[in-house]
């Protein structure tokens, strides 16, 4: 059992890195997941869905009904939304796929330190901080709830 797992979305072009808080819950508890692209089609009015700018996060609610009295809600107040902003399913980073983004802005930022040092410790000082303002003008749900 892993505290988190990356879940191809329905069409297969993107990847979301997943997040178990507490490991209560594991990957039984996610039934899908839709990136912008293939989450068009997708239903909003259900409780087993969380919508994050065009994410998708499905979960299969049977599995988290059968966790809830540890996740300290009643099985039949449960819904997605709010497994999801309880941390016990949710992305690892801020958005689905964090790490794809950290990854290509740190190789940026990298190529800096070959050519300007100072200028590179300063790209790594300002990175943490433009990503979180750029996430909450962005409107992701991790963002707001912390807000
Ligand atoms: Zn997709």
């Amino acid at each position: 059992m892993c505290q988190s797992y990356r879940k191809d979305c329905a069409c297969g072009h993107n990847t979301g890195e997943i997040f178990f808080g507490k490991m209560v819950l594991d990957e039984q508890s996610v039934e899908q997941l839709y990136c912008p692209e293939c989450s068009q089609d997708v239903k909003t009015d259900c409780d087993n869905r969380v919508w994050d700018n065009g994410w998708v996060l499905e979960l299969d609610m049977d599995v988290v009904r059968t966790q809830a009295s540890i996740l300290g809600v009643s099985p039949q107040e449960v819904t997605a939304d709010w497994v999801f902003d309880a941390g016990y399913v949710t992305w690892v980073g801020i958005i689905p796929d964090d790490y794809k983004q950290k990854a290509q802005e740190r190789a940026e930022i990298l190529k800096l330190a070959k050519t300007d040092l100072l200028a590179y410790y300063q790209a790594m000082k300002e990175w943490g901080l433009k990503r979180e303002k750029r996430f909450t003008r962005e409107g992701w749900r991790k963002m707001r709830v912390h807000i």
